[in-house]
This record gives C-alpha cells, structure tokens and sequence, in this order.
C-alpha cells in the first residue's frame, strides 16, 4: 500500500473533519466542509479533481439524507453551493 502523502500539509491536532449528523466541524465548528477542510482536500486530490468532486457528492448525498432529518426540510441548493460549488475546477 502505498504511502499516504500529506507530508506538505502539517498535521493538525485536531483535524477538521465532519461530526455527523450535524455536518459541522470537530475543529472549528463551522459547517462543514470549512475552509481548512476545503483546502486540505483540494491539496490531497490535487491530482484528481474529479475524484474529489465524487467523494464530495457522496457525503453531500449522506449530509442531505441526514440534515433533512434533523431540519425536516429539504436543504438541497445549500448543500450544493456548501459541498460543491467551490470544488469545481474553473
Ligand atoms: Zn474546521
């Protein structure tokens, strides 16, 4: 297996990754993804935008699924916009 490279990004002492099911995060608590979380992974899929963009429709979809429980409503524009909109390559 190859090695995980995250060498260029200093790790953090408490990443910045989604608390479910509330979908904001266990750093900063901003929703998620926050900017650190949004720049972490633009730097670890730097290679393969379109593999980014998958992964993030996939926990866009869990989000949406989630959220809407919570909310009792459909919060789909926003998460597109959160989860998205900012990835896509220009
Ligand atoms: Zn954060």
């Amino acid at each position: 297996m190859a090695a995980e490279r995250r060498s260029e990004v200093s790790r953090p002492a408490r990443p910045h990754l989604p608390m479910r099911p509330l979908w904001l995060c266990r750093a900063c608590a901003a929703p998620w993804p926050c900017q650190p979380a949004r720049l972490a992974l633009l730097v670890e899929y730097r290679a393969d935008r379109s593999a980014l963009l998958i992964y993030l429709s996939t926990l866009m979809a869990e989000a949406g699924t989630q959220l809407s429980h919570l909310n009792g409503s459909a919060i789909a524009d926003d998460l597109t916009e959160r989860f998205l909109a900012w990835a896509r390559a220009r």
